[in-house]
């Protein structure tokens, strides 16, 4: 079982700060998403994760050990950034078999494991931008590593592609801690189990997903009657759905029953709101 633990960080670039007392501790093995608007300092909080940048005050400790000034801590993280290039004029196989000479791996198990046998003898340029995501990913899985430090990896990707990415990075990441930066808090619910909300450089929130509670939230129903008469507050509205409001799961799954002993064949059901809204925008509206 390993620990990453932030005491009173601050780090940024040219002597000015960005991120501004930074702590909190991680030690299960876990999805951590980093979830925040753009520019509110995720790439530079794994920077400094990653002992790129140092930080002004403050410490960032691996199994205890600080990763500033210990390299063989820093040799078992691995950060993919967004400016994870790789070289353009080699080939998939040859990029792979590069990087597994200087830092070790294997080429062929990660080519196998990232479905990527079949584009083996391309060039990099010739590939699709999921494609040369998932050579990035690639690399970093060549060696495994104890940390994992994914920034946006799914950004600029189609929906269809960065779903493909997601469960690619999922099925790999088992059993360590990683911490997976995001904007987009749909795909933050769905990906991790763990939050940080990092807002205006600091940490708005910290701790399980499944803590966060909303008051209240909605769930649709499509269905093939109308759902006001077993339920009465449910209204028909946006997009064809029976809108419910309701303030846990079970209510939602209490109110599916209902239809369905009332004979109502529900063809959907889904919840139309995301809890991790309100903390995200409740928050940007506090300041
Ligand atoms: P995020 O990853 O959440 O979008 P960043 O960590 O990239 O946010 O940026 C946080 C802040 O740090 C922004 O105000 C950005 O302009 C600033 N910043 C990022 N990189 C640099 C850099 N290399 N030099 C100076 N300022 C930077």
């Amino acid at each position: 079982m390993h620990t990453l633990e932030l005491v009173n960080a601050s780090s940024g670039y040219n002597g000015k700060p960005v991120l501004h007392n930074i702590s909190f501790k991680a030690e299960e093995s876990a999805i951590y998403v980093v979830l925040g608007p753009n520019g509110a300092g995720k790439t530079t909080l794994f920077r400094t994760i990653a002992g790129i940048l140092e930080p002004y005050s403050g410490e960032v400790l691996f199994d205890g050990k600080n990763i500033t000034n210990t390299k063989e801590v820093r040799k078992r993280i691995n950060y993919l950034s967004h400016y994870n290039a790789i070289p353009e004029e080699m080939t998939v196989y040859g990029s792979l078999k590069f990087y597994a000479d200087i830092e070790g791996g294997n080429q062929d198990e990660v080519l196998a494991l990232l479905n990527l046998e079949e584009l083996r003898d391309k060039k990099v340029s010739d590939l699709s931008q999921g494609q040369k995501k998932r050579v990035s990913i690639a690399k970093v899985f060549l060696r495994e590593r104890d940390l994992y430090l994914l920034d946006e990896p799914t950004s600029n990707l189609d929906p269809g592609v960065s779903k493909e990415i997601r469960d690619i990075l999922l099925r790999l990441a088992k059993d360590k801690i990683v911490l997976y930066s995001s904007h987009n808090l749909y795909e933050a619910r769905d990906v991790g189990t763990n939050l940080i909300l990092v807002r205006d450089g600091t940490i708005a929130y910290y701790g399980r997903i499944s803590n966060i509670k909303s008051k209240e939230y909605r769930v649709g129903f499509r269905a093939s009657q109308d759902v006001s008469k077993i339920i009465p507050t449910a209204k028909l509205g946006e997009g064809g759905y029976y809108v419910l409001s309701v303030s846990t799961p079970e209510e939602a799954g209490l109110a599916l029953k209902k239809l369905v002993e009332g004979g109502v064949l529900v063809t959907e059901m889904r919840q139309l709101d995301n809890p991790l809204q309100d903390l995200f925008e409740n928050r940007s509206t506090q300041k």
